[in-house]
């Protein structure tokens, strides 16, 4: 059924695995199908992107059944060390239309074997205990694509500067701000505000994406995950799972945490929205691939990426 949803992603993507033969990625049993399901998910990522350009992964795994950790993935930093704003190396490649020869180095992808995953193509087919081999996939290019923040609980960024003195961020920081629309960090200074320290463990609702797509799509700017208690990997990176729960709002990709079951595949108005404010071109209709995703819903399952180490 699926054979109808063809995937025209302009984005090449290239995955150079590491894993040794037999292993993970190159399992005797499963390596191929492994191998075959992120390439198809990246492919239904790049549907929703208006652009031509090659990137390339390094691909590792673990086999930890007891690890919280599902999957990780990261991006450094593109460009120098000096305070800023600078998307990560996957973005920059993607928004300016790289076409070079491929490097492996443009972000890298752990993934974790010891849990039990589906790599169905057709979500329905995920079973409630499986986690959802191509929902997870979605969402850890997601963050390399520069769904990301890279403020750490005390304020500091990417350069490790004292609170309060400019340093190195992520685009996605530029539009982060309280429930009032106070920056996070000075589009000036690039400087983390101190006064709002407490707004990275405020809670439901503590701090938003605000830019001009994203914006128009939640009232007061779409709420960012900020528990109460500091989650590291988790905290200012994802949509926020107790606004996006399924009841009022419905579950997100880019919620920090998902469930076993089928996963959501599609990308939201707001996270479409977000993505448009940090330089991405979406195709005006990505509809082909959600029709053909119909059903999709959401789930729970922790799922953490790593930060960039710019
Ligand atoms: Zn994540």
């Amino acid at each position: 059924m699926l054979g109808a949803c063809t995937s025209q992603a302009a984005i090449t993507f290239n995955f150079n695995y590491t894993d040794t033969a037999g292993t993970g990625w190159y399992d005797t049993t499963y390596g191929q199908t492994r191998r075959d399901a992120l390439t198809y998910a990246a492919n239904q990522l790049g549907q929703y992107f208006n652009a031509t350009a090659t990137i390339g992964y390094t691909v590792s795994s673990v086999t930890n059944p007891d690890a919280d950790t599902l999957a990780s993935a990261s991006s450094n930093a593109y460009g120098p060390l000096v305070p800023g704003f600078e998307p990560t190396i996957v973005q920059y490649k993607i928004q300016s239309g790289y076409s070079g020869s491929v490097s492996y180095t443009d972000g890298s992808i752990d993934w974790n074997f010891g849990k039990s995953w589906s790599y169905s193509y057709t979500p329905s087919d995920v079973s409630a205990g499986e986690n959802d081999f191509v929902s997870t996939a979605m969402h850890e290019l997601l963050h390399s694509f520069g769904f990301i923040s890279t403020i750490e609980s005390n304020g500091t960024g990417a350069l490790g500067k004292p609170i309060g003195d400019p340093d190195l961020w992520y685009t996605f920081d530029r539009y982060l701000t309280t429930s009032s629309g106070s920056s996070m960090i000075d589009p000036i200074t690039y400087a983390f505000d101190p006064a709002q320290l407490g707004t990275l463990t405020g809670g439901v609702g503590a701090m938003r994406f605000n830019g001009t797509y994203a914006t128009p799509t939640f009232t007061d700017g779409v709420p960012i995950y900020t528990p109460t208690t500091w989650s590291e990997g988790s905290s200012g990176s994802h949509t926020d799972d107790l606004t996006f729960n399924g009841s009022a709002y419905p579950e997100l990709m880019m919620n920090a945490a998902s469930g076993t079951g089928p996963g959501v595949r599609s990308l939201s108005s707001y996270e479409q929205g977000i993505l448009k404010d940090i330089g991405y071109n979406l195709v005006p209709e990505p509809g082909s691939a959600m029709l053909c995703l119909a059903g999709s819903f959401a789930i729970c399952f922790s799922r953490r990426h790593r930060r960039g180490n710019a």
